[in-house]
Order: structure tokens, then sequence, then C-alpha cells
């Protein structure tokens, strides 16, 4: 990139709180369900409805707002941003405009190595509105609200990032961190966790800020990336041909990879904010912040740090093992259940178990083999029922049934042969059968020392004790 310029990022990001009703309306919030069949009068705007705050939204907001060291508002009011589109029947958006349930607070993320801290400056509870369907309808658009009172955080950032690898970073942090407290599932495909990305370029050393454009609505950790480079390239050919980037909405096409031209920014006072008649302030008393405060979970940084402190596992391994609450999860009950082998645990989980749920494009909730499956087979491993390569042929077959690691042992004869009487056999029978191999190596050819190996393996199925082969073999043939 040109280094004259410098780029400045500021994200805004709606997360879909978990709620089984809507904010402000009694109506079901799972995704899916046919069109217009969870809107209730509230959410259809009808005529003399009244909006009731559902409490839990609360709690979620400020149980996210303690979790990034935020002030939380002792009172807090919702507004009315008026504005008309077709999915918004009201003619506003019910949000918080002046007193945010969360101020100003900060995350740190990790960048090539080095931890930076971004400041959040607020994070406010708002409903989601409709949606318009355009598929189906040829020349014509459909509404589904649906999605219409949907609670959702829209937690701000300062713009404090300077470039899209760092948004990035910065999007996944908090994506891990509302999945932790489980205040959202961070569905992105189902629109539970997207962003608006603002973005703008100055040129190194100016301290005021360029003009930004926004880039709206964007749902995969990708796209922010490719998006925000794209913006930042036509910006700076803007300038750089003479001309001026104008404060406006923006969309990205993934397709095209290009970003266009959505609508001018509107303005604060455009949308005519007002407190909304119909809702009282929230306050917040200390008992309940405190009440919260105490349930809160350990959090991806403190559960890294002492993954790598008791564990003794480098960041990288740590960050891995510590990206989902359920993963970390996972990993501490195998190496309590399985014997204690931190590293055959670690290798396992982030190798074998990792890399097959990768390829079968699955979350550790949904593994096949849940914990204690696996750790009855890193048991057998551990007191030597079974070598390290058996033990993928065991994993295969705990992959696709329910059979335990010990039922698999058993029932495939997979034991590791410890009479050694029987090893000796089989490697006198092999040394009697490969005059010319014995006398290769005892004139000094080591190599096909490995196809001793490589017969008794064979023999035995693979249940030789590796370790025990060695010796043995080493032995018979230096006499
Ligand atoms: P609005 O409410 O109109 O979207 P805000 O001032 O609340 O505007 O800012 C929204 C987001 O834009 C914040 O995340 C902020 O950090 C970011 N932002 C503001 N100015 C800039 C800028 N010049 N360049 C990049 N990001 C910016
Ligand atoms: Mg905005």
């Amino acid at each position: 990139m040109n280094s004259q310029w410098e780029t400045v990022i500021g994200l805004e990001i709606h997360t879909q709180l978990a709620t089984k009703t809507k904010i402000f309306s009694g109506a079901v919030t799972a995704y899916g369900a046919e069109p217009n069949t969870q809107a209730c009068a509230v959410d259809l705007a009808m005529p003399g409805v009244l909006p009731v705050l559902n409490q839990e939204v609360v709690s979620l907001a400020i149980k996210f707002g303690l979790s990034i060291d935020a002030e939380i508002a002792p009172y807090s009011v919702f507004a009315r941003k008026n504005y008309f589109y077709p999915d918004l029947p009201k003619g506003y958006q019910i949000s918080q405009m002046d007193d945010p349930i969360v101020g100003k607070g900060h995350i740190d993320i990790d960048i090539e190595g080095k931890s930076k801290r971004i400041g959040i400056t607020r994070a406010h509870l708002e409903e989601d509105a409709g949606k318009s369907l355009h598929e189906d309808f040829q020349g014509l658009s459909g509404i589904d609200l649906n999605r219409a009172g949907t609670p959702l955080l829209e937690i701000v950032s300062e713009p404090e990032m300077s470039s899209a690898k760092e948004a990035v970073a910065y999007m996944r942090k908090i994506h891990e961190l509302v999945r932790y407290l489980e205040i959202s599932d961070g569905n992105m495909q189902e629109g539970s966790f997207r962003c608006d990305a603002n973005v703008s370029v100055r040129p190194v050393g100016q301290k005021e800020l360029g003009t930004r454009a926004e880039l709206k609505n964007i749902n995969s950790f990708k796209f922010v990336e490719k998006a925000i480079n794209i913006e930042i390239e036509r910006q700076i050919d803007v300038i750089e041909a003479g001309g001026k980037v104008v404060q406006e909405t923006r969309l990205y096409d993934s397709v095209k990879n290009e970003t266009r031209s959505m609508r001018s920014k509107e303005e604060a006072n455009d949308y005519r904010y007002f407190p909304d008649p119909d809702l009282l302030p929230v306050e917040i008393d200390e008992t309940l912040k405190a009440e919260i405060k105490a349930n809160l979970p350990e959090l991806p940084t403190a559960k890294k740090q002492r993954f790598q402190e008791i564990y003794g596992l480098d960041s990288e391994t740590a960050n891995n093992l510590t990206s989902s609450r359920q993963f970390a999860d996972f990993y501490e009950t195998i190496i309590k259940e399985s014997g204690g082998d931190i590293k055959l645990c670690t290798n396992w989980v982030t190798g074998d178990l990792a890399g097959a749920l990768n390829k079968s494009g699955l979350d550790i909730s949904q593994s096949p083999i849940d914990a204690m499956r696996l750790a009855g087979l890193l048991k057998r491993i551990g007191d030597k029922t079974i070598s390290g390569k058996i033990a993928k042929q065991v994993f295969e077959i705990l992959w696709q049934g329910q059979a335990t690691a010990d039922e698999i042992i058993e029932k495939e004869g997979l034991k590791q042969i410890t009479d050694t009487g029987a090893i000796e056999a089989i490697i006198d029978k092999i040394i009697a059968d490969n005059t010319a191999q014995v006398e290769q190596y005892q004139s000094g050819k080591e190599k096909v020392f490995g196809f001793f190996v490589g017969q008794v393996m064979k023999q035995t199925q693979g249940k030789a004790n590796p370790a025990d082969v060695n010796k043995m073999l080493k032995k018979k043939l230096s006499v």
C-alpha cells in the first residue's frame, strides 16, 4: 500500500442478543420461521399497542459492559430514531442515543504478536428492523417482519484501528467475547453478528481524521478485510486524482469485489431522535450489577493466560484452544479424564480432532466424538494398551459410531502385544527367512534395520510395541 497514507477505521458491530423473545414484545426470535409468523401486534406497529422492555436484554448488555471494563449507566434512555423504510412499519426504530446503557470501555487485540488496546466508545440497545424480500416476487418486494423487534446490542469502537487486519482482529475478539459470555450465538450467516466499517485515509502525520465512508452490513470476517482494503485503495485513488472523498454510506459487492455508493451519509439530526414517550428510562442498581459480575464466566484473555501457565502452552496453542469456550472445556475435560498427559492431550485435540472437525466443516459442539470418548482413547495410549499408530485407527472408528475406545480395542483385537516371547519368536523367524538382509546389516548397512522393523510390524498388524521391537531387534541382529 502507498506509504504516504495511513488508514483509520472504526467499527459498529451489531450483535443479536440471545433472548427467546423480542426486546419489546413477547414474539419469539427463533430463526428460520415462515415469513410474518413471528411478528405480533407490537412488531407490526398496530395503533394503540405499547412496547414493554424485556428485562433479559438489560442483563445481557450489562454482562457485556462489565467484561470490557466499561461504565454501566445507572440511568439509560430509549430514543426513537425516525426514518421511513418499508421494513419499518412504525416509521421509527427504538434505539438509544444520548444515554446508552454501556459507556466507554476497551478490548485488547493481538496483532503480529503484540497486544493493542482498542477503545470502545459505547454499546447501546436497539431493535432490529424487518426484511425486504426481493427474490420470490417479480417486480414486487415482500416484507418479512419476523426480525422486527429482535434485540440488538450495537457496539461502537473508537476510530483506532489502522489496517483491515486490525479491524478483523477486533471483530474476531468481540465475536469470541459475546460467545464466551453466551449473550449472542454470533451466527453470522443468520445475521446475528454483522458490522458496519467506517474507513478513512489521511496523509501520514496529519492529526485530523479524513472524511470517512461507512461500509454497511458486512457479515463475514473475510469480506470485512476485503471490503476495507478495496475501500482504502479507492479513497487513495480519489484523493491522488485531485478529488475529495465524500461522506457516504457504501455497499460492498463481494462478487465484483468493489464498494458502491448507496446514499449520502445522514447526520444524527436527520433522524430527529427524541426520548421514546412509551418507555420508561432504565435504572440499574448496584445489586443487579454485582450479581451479574459475580456470575461472569472466565473470559478469553484470562483463560488463555491460565492455559499458558498451568499447561505450559505457547501463546499460539493457547489462543487456539481458547478460541471458544466449548473447545477450551473439551480440552480441560480430556486432561482431567484421560490421566493427564498434557502433551498427548494437546496434540490430539489441536491435531487429530481439530483436523477431522475442520475437514468435515464441524464445530466442536457438533463433534461426533465427545470429550469422554476421546479421553477413553488417550487413556489407552497413556497406559500403553495401544500404540499411537493403532490409536489413529481407533479414532477413525470412534468418529463413525458410538462405541467407546475400550469396546473398539476389544472387538477389533487391537491390544498391544505385551508378550515379549511371542514377539521374539516372530523376530527369530524373520531373521531366519532373510539371511541376505541380515548379512547386509551386519556388514554395516544400517538402513536395513528399517526393513526388519517393518516386517515385525506387518506380522503383528502394528500391535507390537515399537520400542520393544527396536530393542529386541538390535540385540538379536548384533550377534
Ligand atoms: P454515526 O453515528 O453517524 O455512524 P459516529 O460518530 O457515532 O457516527 O461514528 C460511528 C463510527 O465511525 C465509530 O465507530 C467511529 O469510530 C467511526 N469513525 C468516526 N469518524 C471516523 C473517521 N474519520 N474515520 C474512520 N472511522 C471513523
Ligand atoms: Mg453508523
